[in-house]
């Protein structure tokens, strides 16, 4: 009972992001910076500081996968009107057609490289990969808020202390959520604290809340899809998370809302006929989208679902 309570009190509301800009209304010219962004992710932290002084847009739509996105119709038109573009860098937005109009733009910054170059020591390798999904931990995020503001503030230097003075409440918050995602995390007795999703990107995520201090943060994450979901699983790769399903004793799996359950669908069906059963979650967690969410409530939305699911 003691941790229901918990779960309703933990959040407080942290305050609210303006919303995207529409479609129509961004690419239409007026008197604000027109600032687009590849992910939702970061065009919430862009919005949050910019606020009502510039137009903001996310290229990438609801649940669309952004390692693999590809340029649709209009989306060229965007990056010209694009007077600054930001992006995650650290090899996410990888798709062709994306990564040259990212090349060719001529004022951009790569949000996580740009956090990579002051934290180099807390950038996680993958098979000697850098592991891009660095929003998932949300003290390592709030490092790309300098960057955003400094680059709204050169190409807007009238609003220099406008955007500063954002920047400082935007830290403030994600300080305050990063703290309380690290409670209710530490709530759930260690032995539960496994988890399994369908790709790579929960690395950050479980060093920084699951195994928080552990030297073998690592063993509390696995995943049968690679840092990018798009590759072809191997017999090998279901292989292994059914051992640490079973190792574990992981009675729950968490799909992701961007990516297809049927690599899980598998590990559970194996799981069955092996009598070590295992729940498929729901809802989905939130990896690499927002879907209608703004990221506090979709880092929110990840941590109560891991505690509903491993407290219930
Ligand atoms: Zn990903």
């Amino acid at each position: 009972m003691k941790f229901s309570i918990c779960c309703v009190l933990l959040f407080a509301c942290f305050g609210c992001q303006g919303p995207s800009s529409s479609l129509e209304e961004w690419m239409r010219p007026g008197d604000k910076p027109k600032i687009l962004s590849t992910t939702g992710i970061i065009d919430d932290l862009v919005g949050q500081i910019g606020g009502e002084k510039i137009d903001h847009l996310s290229l990438i739509e609801a649940n669309m996968d952004p390692h693999s996105y590809e340029l649709v119709k209009g989306d060229d038109e965007k990056f010209l009107r694009a007077q600054l573009v930001f992006y995650n860098g650290l090899g996410l937005e990888h798709g062709a057609s994306l990564a040259y109009h990212l090349k060719k733009h001529p004022n951009k910054v790569a949000l996580g490289e740009a956090i990579q170059a002051h934290n180099q020591e807390a950038i996680i390798l993958e098979k000697k990969e850098v592991d891009p999904h660095i929003w998932l931990d949300v003290a390592l995020w709030q490092c790309g808020v300098e960057p955003i503001v400094e680059a709204l503030s050169l190409l807007d230097p009238l609003n220099r202390s406008y955007y500063e003075e954002q920047g400082k409440k935007v830290k403030a918050n994600l300080q305050a959520l990063d703290e309380a995602i690290i409670m209710k995390m530490k709530s759930i007795p260690a032995e539960k604290r496994y988890l399994v999703t369908s790709h790579d990107a929960f690395n950050y995520f479980t060093r920084r809340y699951l195994g928080q201090g552990e030297a073998s943060w690592k063993e509390r994450f696995c995943a049968p899809e690679g840092l990018a979901p798009e590759g072809q699983l191997s017999c090998q790769d279901i292989q292994t998370v059914i051992d640490y399903v079973e190792m574990h004793h992981v009675s729950v799996i968490f799909p992701e809302a961007n990516i297809g359950k049927d690599s899980l669908k598998k590990i559970a069906a194996v799981c069955k006929e092996k009598r070590c059963a295992v729940k498929i979650a729901s809802p989905a967690l939130y990896s690499d989208t927002l879907g209608a969410k703004s990221y506090q409530e979709m880092m929110e939305h990840n941590a109560n679902t891991l505690w509903a699911a491993w407290m219930h």
